[in-house]
């Protein structure tokens, strides 16, 4: 086995191996959260007319000025706060590479870091990359909040980092003042780095978001990342982004310049003309997400698979025990691999974003970022899972 030892026990990710299976039985692909919609014009415009009048060179360590520019007026609009974007931000490959940096520019072999499960899958394979060791805490369904007191315990002496994720993948959780307010306190009581992983801020439909970051005294102790993937549907780009104070910031880039040095120079371009979109860009964007969510939950709900409506991001849970307990296998995967073979959707099976693999092994996860006419075919195939499961 040439795979090395600290990545072996990850395999190979759980988005490939569903949209393989999609591909193959021809299922519609409610699995991996990408689009099957094009991003905006004027963003490709811009980042074509980069490449045609801009040298295609390597670009700066940090990112190319115009964007760390238009991604410190971007934080200023949403919180108040001045950036300096020499010292305060680094464009990435995407959050992915703003996570794998941020972690591996800050902690030292057998530090712990705190993080929720459910969890995207990058995060605990990249703690272990970095030669730390992960420690969860559950989100349990319903709510899908934590219990703060289960927070606490998980923080030890060797503790250096809480990894956060609101809006959150895959549940849809945000998390509210009082969660965040727990997390800061301790954050200060134990001198902890806060990473928080913020790519859907602009997918929230019920609750508000707010960074950690703008909390009293969390600026100095926080890495917010972001990118460009979601917010403009543009997720083949992999543009990506780490705000932090200067210190912190040190370290991402300590890490960022050995791991890629820079970004694709046109594409920064293009994301420095998006990040200048107007507020109506952000509405519309949320309005239109907030129905595709409403159409795919309403369904899941009166088709008998029970939900919670997520309040942001654009994942939805459910509970599939009303009809994988008919399947010889009863688990998330059984399930998955009967719903595209029998079903014709593909979905995810969540039990691979937990450390307790149990925990998730009841629930699938279903992407809703598709057309409404891709969303209403799969909606229509759904209608058969009754029959389908039946005939098990
Ligand atoms: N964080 C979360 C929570 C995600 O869901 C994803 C991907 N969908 C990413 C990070 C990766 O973002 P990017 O494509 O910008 O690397
Ligand atoms: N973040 C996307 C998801 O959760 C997919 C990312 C990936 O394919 N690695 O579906």
């Amino acid at each position: 086995m040439p795979v090395a030892q600290r990545l072996a026990p990850f395999g190979t990710t759980i988005f490939s191996e569903i949209t393989r299976k999609a591909l193959a039985h021809e299922a519609i692909n409610l699995g991996q959260g990408f689009p099957d919609f094009e991003g905006p014009d004027f963003v490709k415009d811009a980042a074509v007319a980069a490449m045609r009048e801009h040298p295609n060179q390597y670009a700066p360590l940090a990112g190319i000025p115009t964007l760390t520019r238009a991604i410190a007026d971007h934080w200023q609009t949403r919180t108040g706060q001045e950036l300096d974007p020499s010292a305060q931000v680094t464009v990435t490959n995407g959050a992915t590479e703003a996570i794998a940096a941020s972690l591996l520019g800050l902690l030292n072999p057998g530090d712990e870091v705190v993080l929720f499960e459910p969890y995207y899958d990058s995060y605990r394979a990249c703690i272990v990359l970095a030669g730390g060791t992960p420690r969860c805490v559950p989100l349990r369904w319903p709510d899908f909040r934590f219990d703060p007191g289960e927070l606490a315990r998980a923080i030890t002496p060797r503790t250096r980092a809480i990894l956060v994720n609101t809006p959150h993948n895959p549940t849809g959780r945000i998390f509210d003042e009082s969660e965040l307010r727990s997390i800061a306190e301790l954050c200060h009581r134990h001198d902890l780095i806060a990473i928080t992983d913020e790519v859907y801020e602009h997918l929230v439909y019920d609750a508000l978001h707010r960074s950690l970051s703008v909390l009293p005294g969390m600026g100095e102790r926080t890495i917010t990342i972001s990118s460009l993937g979601k917010t403009f549907s543009l997720t083949g780009w992999k543009i990506g982004w780490a705000i932090a104070h200067p210190d912190l910031t040190r370290a991402v880039r300590a890490a960022h310049q050995f791991l890629t040095f820079a970004v694709a120079t046109p594409l920064q371009h293009g994301a420095a003309a998006a990040l200048g979109a107007a507020e109506w860009f952000y509405a519309d964007l949320a309005k239109d997400f907030r129905g595709k969510r409403d159409l795919l939950c309403d369904a899941l709900e009166s088709l008998g698979l029970p939900i919670v409506r997520p309040q942001g991001g654009y994942f939805v849970i459910a509970d599939h025990t009303g009809f994988s307990k008919v399947l010889d296998r009863q688990d998330d995967l059984g399930f998955c691999d009967a719903l595209i073979e029998r079903v014709g959707v593909a979905a995810i099976p969540p039990s691979f974003f937990y450390e307790h693999a149990e925990l998730g092994r009841p629930f699938v996860r279903f992407a809703f970022c598709k057309r409404e006419e891709t969303l209403r075919a799969a909606i229509a195939r759904l209608e058969r899972i009754g029959e389908a499961f039946g005939s098990a």
